[in-house]
């Protein structure tokens, strides 16, 4: 490998097939590919299916389908978290080398009860963090945290500052159903595919300082990461397949597209609105700038041509 494709450019998109695309993962899929295209490098697809339970049958197809349909070009094959399992076990095993995590026999119950309440809810307080008491069993296995500040300049939040052991808690990596935990998943993958920049919803900024505290722990390097405004439903509520977001319409992709872009502050010009894609997509190529994207959006996205519409 040459040291220039070693620097090379890498984005990715990893939805979770959970249900079929929605306006937020559009959001997502444009920004990771226009800033991928724009600086004349690889974008990746990698379908995020790890947590089984929550799979829907048939929506990962779905999902490449509809990205197809919208004239998505990724580069080389399409990855299944769900078939990589022995890659997140070995970075368990070695983050259990280290000394670096510890079997957990809580139950959800005594988690709960913490008397410290985090940014997701209640911060671990530490029970089994050194050692396992007599009579519990291990369920899951957590990494230990430390109490020092996690630091990054986001490409579009700007400033993040995070305290670990205050806001999150010693987290969990094998969770007590014994499937790997996104935050391990992720970094393993990201890694593996030597992805450098990641372009995201701003509801995974919280998850990032954990992200970049693996990757140090394994020695990893850290992309650079962006997190975009976050669609949300009239409610304010994330648009997702929990929150029932209406799937985007893939036999007319021309109006989401252009409501994606507005969304991430590009402006296309209006006459672009009823074009078919091609134009819309050359027009993007030409003047993507991440620079115009907003931190946040107080607009809601209801469904294409709602809110956004009277916006324009
Ligand atoms: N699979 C996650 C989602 O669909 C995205 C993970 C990531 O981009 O790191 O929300």
């Amino acid at each position: 490998m040459t040291d220039s494709s070693e620097k090379k450019y890498r984005g990715r998109f990893a939805p979770s097939p959970s249900g079929p695309l929605h306006f937020g993962s559009l959001v997502a899929a444009v920004g990771s590919y226009l800033q991928a295209k724009n600086a004349g490098g690889e974008w990746l697809v990698r379908i995020d299916d790890i947590d089984t339970p929550r799979n829907i049958s048939g929506a990962a197809d779905d999902i490449l389908r509809t990205l197809e349909a919208f004239g998505f070009k990724w580069d080389g094959a399409v990855i299944y978290q769900s078939r990589r399992d022995e890659l997140y076990r070995t970075a368990l095993q070695q983050l259990t080398a280290q000394g670096a995590t510890f079997p957990c026999g809580c139950s959800r119950r005594e988690i709960a009860d913490s008397s410290l309440l985090g940014i997701e809810g209640p911060v671990y307080p530490g029970a089994c963090r050194n050692g396992l008491t007599a009579g519990r069993i291990a369920r899951a296995v957590r990494v230990r945290v430390d109490d020092t500040n996690v630091e990054f300049t986001d490409l579009i939040q700007k400033s993040i500052t995070q305290n670990l052991a205050t806001e999150i808690g010693d987290f969990v990596l094998r969770r007590a159903d014994g499937i790997i935990a996104y935050q391990l998943a992720v970094i393993v993958d990201d890694a593996a595919q030597r992805i450098t920049e990641i372009i995201r919803g701003a509801d995974l900024l919280a998850s990032t300082p954990r992200q970049i505290y693996l990757q140090r722990l394994l020695g990893y390097p850290t992309p650079s990461y962006g997190h975009l405004p976050v669609a949300t439903n009239r409610a304010g509520e994330k648009l997702s397949k929990q929150t029932l977001a209406t799937p985007i319409d893939a036999k007319n992709p021309t109006r989401p597209l252009f409501d994606a872009l507005t969304f991430l502050g590009q402006n296309p010009p209006v006459e672009l609105r009823q074009s078919s894609q091609e134009p819309l997509w050359d027009w993007a190529f030409r003047h993507w700038s991440l620079a115009k994207v907003p931190a946040s959006r107080a607009i809601r996205h209801h469904s294409a041509a709602t809110d956004l519409g009277r916006m324009l």
